[in-house]
C-alpha cells in the first residue's frame, strides 16, 4: 500500500485536499502550540524520525484568539509560589483550585503538579517574566488566590507565550496549517468505539463561488484547542473573531462540563481589555453619563455613603475582579458591577477616568489616600503609589497598562474609558479526565474548551491549565497512542459519504428565503447577555432556551441567504454558534430547575432573596432587585450536557460526582518500576 501524505478527491464536484498526520492540533492560542511543541519533543525523545510531519497545528487564523488578543494590565500567570521564602505545595495549590467547588480533584492535583514544569518551560522559550537579582519569580495576589502565586509578563503575557511557543514550533520545522475555518469535525462508528479522526476546513485565503476549498486534516489524534465561545454574548471582552467550535463538538458527541461558570467583570468596550489590577489599584473616577455622554452623574457616591469605602472598593477591584455575588452585601467590591451594570440597564454608560480621584460630594468626604481601608492604604504605600492623580498613580506602577490603550487609539490622559460588565472566560467547557483525553478515546481537549476550572478559579489559572493539560494530552498521545500517521482507508467510505453530505449541505447556505446570517449571530448574542449573563432568572432562561432550539431548528429548515462565498464561512458560524447557544441555556435552566443559587460569576434573582439596595431595581419587576444565596450542596457535582437530536431542547443533562485527587504515594522503587513499565498511563 502506497504511504500519501497528501492526496486529493473529488467528491460532490468539489476538489478535497486530505492532509494525513500523528495528531492534529486544532486551536494555535498559548494551549495548542505548547501541545504541539510538547508532541514534537516526546516524539523526538523516542527516536521517531521526522515528528515534524507527524504533527498538524490547524487555525482560522494565527493572530486570532484570546491569547493573541486579549489581556489586562498585567496578564496574570497562577503557578505554583516560587518565593524563597514561603513554601507550597501542589496539594495547597489544588485546594485553591476547587475551593469554590465543581472542580474534580485530581485535574486540580495535576495543574498543581505540572505548574513549575510548565512554567519554566515557558522561560526556557523566552517568555520575560520578571525575576530578581536572585533569579527569584516575583509574586503578586490575585483574585481567589490566598498566596502570592501569580506572575505576569506584563499585558499581553498570552500573547508572548504564543509566540514563544510557536517560534519554538518553527525552529521544529511544525508547519501550521493557517485561515482555515473549522467547518465539520470527522467522527465514525458509534458509542464506546466512536473515533473523531479529522478536522475538515474551508480554506479562508481560497474560497470562492465554485471552489468551497477543502481540507480534510486526519488524525490518529485530534486535540482540540480552539478557545472559548467568545462572540456568544453581546457584552463581551474576548477578542471579535472568537467563537470557538463548541457547537460542532458537541455534535460530535463531545460532552460539556460546567457551562453555567462563564466568567464576567468589568472591561473597555471601545478596546476590548480588562480593566482589572492596577487600572482599578490606581482608583479612578467612575461616573456615568446619558447616552450622548452628556449629564455626568457620580453614581457609586449614594450607595457608598463614604469616601473610604468607596475608594477601597473601587481598590479591591483590581484583585478581586470578576463578578462575584458572593462580594454584594455590606457594601463590597462586586456592589460597583452591579451598580455599573444597574446604570446601562437605564440606557447610560459608564465611564473611568484617570485624571480625576473620586470627587467629594455634600453626603461623602473628598478623596484622602490616608483615609483608605488599610488593606488598600498600605498597598498603595508599599508600591510608592501615593501620587496625586489615578494617572499619575497607573503611571507609577504600571506604564505598559497605559501604552497598551494609546497602541489601540485611546490615550487615558486625554479620554475616559468606557467599560461594561463583559463576558470574559468560561470556566466550563468539555469533560475530560486526568490525561485530558475526552469523553471519545484520542480526543484531547485543552486549554479554554476543556472544562477544568470549577466554579471559582484563582485569576491567572486558566493560563497555567492550558500549559499543563497540553504537557498531559502530549505526553499520554506519544507514549499511549504512539507516533502512527493516520490510516483511516477502512473507513474511506463512511468518511466521503459524510464529506458528500457536508458538501451538499451548502445549498443551505444559498437560499433565496434563508436567514441574515450576521442577523442571527446577532440575535444569538443579544439572548445570551440577557438571560446567560451575570444575573439570571429562571423563567426567562426557560423562554430563551425555548427561543434559542426554535432559532437553530429553523436554520435546519431555511438555511442562510448568503451573497459572497466568504458569508459562507459566516453562516457555518452562526449554524454552531446557534447550537452552542442551546447548549449553554439548556445548563444554566438545568442548573437553576436543580435549585441553584449564585455562586461562582452570577447572580440568581429569587422574589424572596437578599435585597441588594433600594436604588437598584430589577428592569422587569421594577422592584429592588433580590438574589438568592448559593445552594452550596451542588458544589459536589458537574452538571453535564450531551447533544441529543431526539431530545426536546436537543440536550440532556447529567450531574457527575467529583473525582478525588490520588492521595496515595508510592516509595521511589515502585513507582519507578510504574514508570519503567508504562503503567502511570
Ligand atoms: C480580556 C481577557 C483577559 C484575560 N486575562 C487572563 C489572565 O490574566 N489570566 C489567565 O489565566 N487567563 C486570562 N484570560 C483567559 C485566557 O486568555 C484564555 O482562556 C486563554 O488564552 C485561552 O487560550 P486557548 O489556547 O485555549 O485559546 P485561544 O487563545 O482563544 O485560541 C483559540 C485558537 O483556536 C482557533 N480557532 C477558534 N475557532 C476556530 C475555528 N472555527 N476554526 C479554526 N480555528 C479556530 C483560533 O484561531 C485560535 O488560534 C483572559 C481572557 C480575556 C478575554
Amino acid at each position: 500500500m502506497s504511504i500519501w501524505i497528501t492526496k486529493t478527491k473529488k467528491i460532490n464536484n468539489q476538489t478535497v485536499t486530505f492532509h494525513r498526520f500523528n495528531t492534529v492540533v486544532v486551536g494555535a492560542g498559548a494551549a495548542g502550540m505548547n501541545c504541539a511543541v510538547h508532541l514534537y519533543e516526546f516524539m523526538e525523545q523516542k527516536g521517531v524520525d521526522n515528528p515534524q510531519d507527524k504533527i498538524a497545528v490547524v487555525t482560522a487564523g494565527l493572530g486570532l484568539g484570546a491569547s493573541r488578543m486579549s489581556g489586562s494590565d498585567k496578564q496574570t500567570y497562577y503557578k505554583i509560589g516560587t518565593s524563597p521564602d514561603v513554601p507550597d505545595s501542589a496539594e495547597d495549590f489544588a485546594k485553591s483550585l476547587t475551593a469554590g467547588g465543581c472542580c474534580h480533584g485530581d485535574l486540580a492535583l495535576a495543574e498543581g503538579i505540572g505548574s513549575l514544569r510548565e512554567f519554566y518551560h515557558l522561560v526556557q522559550v523566552g517568555v520575560p517574566f520578571p525575576h530578581d537579582s536572585m533569579g527569584t519569580y516575583i509574586g503578586y495576589k490575585t483574585d481567589n488566590d490566598p498566596n502570592e502565586r501569580a506572575t505576569s509578563a506584563g499585558p499581553k503575557t498570552s500573547k508572548f507565550m504564543s509566540e514563544c511557543l510557536q517560534k519554538e514550533l518553527e525552529r521544529y520545522g511544525v508547519k501550521i496549517q493557517d485561515q482555515q475555518e473549522v467547518a465539520h469535525l470527522l467522527a465514525v462508528g458509534t458509542g464506546k468505539s466512536k473515533r473523531l479522526v479529522g478536522v475538515v476546513t474551508i480554506d479562508k485565503k481560497n474560497i470562492s463561488k465554485s471552489n468551497y476549498a477543502i481540507n480534510v486534516f486526519l488524525g490518529s489524534n485530534i486535540v482540540l484547542a480552539a478557545g472559548g465561545p467568545g462572540e456568544l454574548y453581546k457584552t463581551t471582552v474576548y477578542p471579535r473573531g472568537q467563537l470557538g467550535i463548541h457547537g460542532l463538538a458537541f455534535k460530535t458527541g463531545l460532552i460539556g462540563a460546567n457551562l453555567t461558570e462563564s466568567q464576567f467583570g468589568l472591561a473597555s468596550t471601545k478596546f476590548r481589555w480588562n480593566v482589572s489590577g492596577t487600572y482599578m489599584q490606581a482608583i479612578p473616577r467612575i461616573f456615568s453619563t446619558d447616552a450622548d455622554g452628556k449629564d455626568e452623574k457620580e453614581f457609586l457616591a449614594d450607595i457608598f455613603g463614604s469616601m473610604s469605602k468607596m475608594a477601597t472598593n473601587i481598590f479591591l477591584k483590581g484583585y478581586q475582579w470578576p463578578f462575584d455575588p458572593q462580594r454584594i452585601e455590606n457594601l463590597q467590591s462586586s456592589l460597583i458591577d452591579i451598580l455599573v451594570f444597574n446604570e446601562t440597564q437605564k440606557g447610560r454608560r459608564v465611564f473611568m477616568d484617570f485624571l480625576h480621584n473620586p470627587p467629594g460630594s455634600d453626603t461623602i468626604e473628598e478623596f484622602d489616600i490616608n483615609a483608605l481601608e488599610p488593606e488598600a492604604k498600605e498597598y498603595l504605600q508599599k508600591a510608592g503609589a501615593l501620587q496625586k492623580t489615578p494617572i499619575e498613580r497607573l503611571a507609577h506602577m504600571n506604564t505598559p497598562a497605559i501604552e497598551i490603550y494609546k497602541e489601540n487609539g485611546i490615550d487615558l490622559y486625554l479620554e475616559s474609558l468606557e467599560i461594561a460588565v463583559c463576558a470574559q472566560h468560561n470556566n466550563g467547557g468539555f469533560a475530560v479526565n486526568n490525561w485530558w483525553q475526552s469523553n471519545i478515546v484520542q480526543t484531547f481537549i485543552i486549554g479554554e474548551m476543556a472544562g477544568t476550572h470549577g466554579v471559582k478559579r484563582p485569576g491567572g489559572s486558566a493560563l497555567n491549565a492550558g500549559q499543563v493539560g497540553g504537557l498531559r494530552a502530549a505526553e499520554y498521545i506519544v507514549n499511549v497512542y504512539g507516533y502512527k500517521m493516520a490510516d483511516y482507508s477502512d473507513k474511506q467510505s463512511e468518511i466521503d459519504r459524510q464529506l458528500s453530505d457536508f458538501i451538499a449541505g451548502f445549498e443551505r447556505y444559498k437560499s433565496s428565503t434563508g436567514f441574515d446570517p450576521e442577523q442571527v449571530l446577532e440575535e444569538i448574542r443579544s439572548r445570551m447577555t440577557l438571560s446567560s449573563g451575570h444575573i439570571r432568572e429562571l423563567n426567562d432562561a426557560q423562554k430563551a432556551l425555548t427561543e434559542a432550539v426554535q432559532l437553530y431548528k429553523d436554520i435546519g429548515q431555511k438555511g442562510f441567504n448568503t451573497k459572497i462565498p466568504e458569508d459562507i464561512i459566516t453562516a457555518i458560524q452562526a449554524e454552531h454558534l446557534a447550537l452552542t447557544s442551546v447548549a449553554y441555556l439548556k445548563a444554566v435552566v438545568e442548573l437553576l430547575r436543580r435549585g441553584s443559587g449564585s455562586h461562582g460569576s452570577h447572580l440568581v434573582l429569587s422574589e424572596d432573596g437578599v435585597e441588594i439596595h433600594p436604588d437598584v431595581i430589577d428592569k422587569a419587576t421594577e422592584k429592588p432587585l433580590k438574589f438568592k444565596s448559593e445552594n452550596k450542596s451542588l458544589r459536589s457535582s458537574i452538571l453535564q450536557i450531551e447533544y441529543d437530536e431526539g431530545a426536546p431542547d436537543l440536550f440532556r443533562s447529567s450531574s457527575a460526582g467529583l473525582r478525588p485527587a490520588p492521595s496515595d504515594r508510592k516509595a521511589f522503587e515502585p513507582a519507578w518500576q510504574d514508570y519503567r513499565e508504562g503503567k502511570i498511563y
